[in-house]
C-alpha cells in the first residue's frame, strides 16, 4: 500500500489562479511526480441563494464586503467534514485562514506544515471572512507579511511553496535545506559563483582556498554579522540558544 502523498487543499473563488507559479520548476516537478497534490475548491460553488452571492456589507458600516460565514462553513464542511460543535472532524487539523492579521509565517511554522498529511487553506477576498466562522472552526490564522494583499491567494501559494521544497524528495540534495537562512535562527551566508573575478570584483579569498575548515568559519562569521545587522530579532534569538548551548 502506497502512503498518501501530502496534500493541500485550498478554499478560493479563484481556482484558476492554481497551481499558478506551483506548477512550475521544484513544486511543479513534484506536483507531476506526485510527492505533493493540491485540490482546489471553488468556494462559490457553496452559495446557496439564486445570486450565488458569496459577501455582504458589514455589520456595523463602512466601506468593503465581508464573506458569509454560512458559505465559507458549507465550503469547510464539504472538505473537512462536520463531526462537532467545533465543526472539525477528530483527524484534520484546523483551517488555516491567510490574513494580515493572523501570525507571521516562520520557517518553523512551515516545518511543521509540511510534516502534516495534509493542510486545508481559506483564501479570503474583499475585507475578509466573518469572524464567527473563523471561531467555529477554531481556524489557524497566518499572515505572510505586514502589507496588505488583494486576496489571499499568493499567500496561499507562497505558503505552499515554502513547505513543498521541504517534502522528501523534492530538493535533489538535502544539505541545501540544513544550512538555508532561519536555520539555527542566522540568516544565510552569501554565494559566489564563476567568474572568479567580475567587474573588478573578486570572489573571497578564503572561498577559493581549499580550506574547508577556514571556509565554515568564514560562512559562518558572515551569517552571524548579517543576521545581527539586519535581524536584531533572530539575533538575539539565535545568541539565547548559544547561551544555552554553552551551558
Ligand atoms: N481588511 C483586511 C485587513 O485590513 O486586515 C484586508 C483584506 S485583504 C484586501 C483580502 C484578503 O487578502 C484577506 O482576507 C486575506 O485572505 C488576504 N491577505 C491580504 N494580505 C495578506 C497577508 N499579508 N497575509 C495573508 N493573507 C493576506
Amino acid at each position: 500500500m502506497t502512503s498518501p502523498v501530502w496534500t493541500a487543499r485550498v478554499l478560493t473563488l479563484f481556482p484558476e489562479m492554481f497551481p499558478g507559479p506551483l506548477g512550475h520548476s521544484l513544486a511543479g516537478k513534484a506536483l507531476e511526480a506526485g510527492i505533493w497534490a493540491l485540490e482546489t475548491v471553488d468556494i462559490r460553488y457553496f452559495a446557496s441563494d439564486k445570486h450565488r452571492s458569496v459577501d455582504d456589507a458589514a455589520f456595523g458600516g463602512g466601506p468593503g464586503l465581508v464573506m458569509r460565514p454560512d458559505v465559507i462553513d458549507a465550503a469547510l464542511a464539504a472538505v473537512m467534514g462536520a463531526a462537532g460543535p467545533d465543526r472539525r472532524s477528530a483527524d484534520a487539523g484546523p483551517p488555516i485562514y491567510l490574513t494580515p492579521r493572523g501570525r507571521p509565517l516562520t520557517q518553523e511554522r512551515v516545518r511543521a506544515l509540511a510534516a502534516e498529511p495534509r493542510i486545508t487553506l481559506l483564501c479570503g477576498r474583499y475585507e475578509g471572512v466573518d469572524e464567527r466562522v473563523l471561531e467555529a472552526w477554531q481556524a489557524e490564522e497566518i499572515s505572510v507579511g505586514d502589507y496588505v494583499l488583494s486576496g489571499g491567494e499568493p499567500a496561499a501559494i507562497v505558503l505552499l511553496d515554502a513547505c513543498v521544497r521541504l517534502l522528501p524528495g523534492v530538493v535533489g540534495d538535502a544539505k541545501t535545506l540544513a544550512e538555508e537562512s532561519f536555520e539555527g535562527w542566522l540568516l544565510e551566508y552569501p554565494h559566489y559563483t564563476r567568474p572568479q573575478e567580475w567587474r573588478g570584483r573578486p570572489v573571497p579569498e578564503v572561498l577559493a582556498s581549499g580550506n574547508h575548515q577556514k571556509i565554515r568559519a568564514w560562512r559562518r562569521a558572515q551569517a552571524e554579522a548579517t543576521t545581527r545587522q539586519r535581524r536584531p530579532d533572530l539575533w538575539a534569538r539565535y545568541r539565547a540558544q548559544q547561551a544555552v548551548m554553552e551551558g
